[in-house]
């Protein structure tokens, strides 16, 4: 299985791919210039982070292999990171929703 890396010289350092990527393998200033890298081993070759970058620069890396104990350990990762997701998005519904029904409610006591 490939895993991902970030050319070093093109990096704008924006954070796009650190933001999105389910098992946070992608670190920050931790290169001593001001870029972004990837732990490879904790990354499971989803390609999440490539398309956001601007400036096309994480690409893959076909040769590299993962050990098996490292690859479940970032699959678990990033099933916890979907499941915070998911509870995420239905916290922010349920706000939503009750927004929108107490608004509703103000709406008919003014009617
Ligand atoms: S390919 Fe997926 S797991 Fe690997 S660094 Fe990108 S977003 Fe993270
Ligand atoms: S999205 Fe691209 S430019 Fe931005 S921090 Fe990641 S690798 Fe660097």
């Amino acid at each position: 299985m490939a895993v991902v890396t970030i050319d070093l010289e093109a990096c704008i350092n924006c954070g796009w791919c650190r933001r999105v990527c389910p098992t946070e393998t992608i670190k920050y200033f931790a290169t001593g210039h001001r870029t972004h890298i990837v732990e490879p081993d904790g990354c499971i070759d989803c390609g999440i982070c490539t398309p956001v970058c601007p400036v096309n620069c994480i690409h893959p890396v076909p040769d590299y292999t993962v050990a098996p104990e490292k690859l479940n350990a970032a699959k678990g990762a990033a099933r916890t990171f979907a499941a915070d997701q998911r509870k995420l998005k239905q916290d922010r519904d349920a706000v939503v929703e009750r927004t929108l029904a107490r608004l509703a409610s103000l709406g008919g006591a003014h009617a």
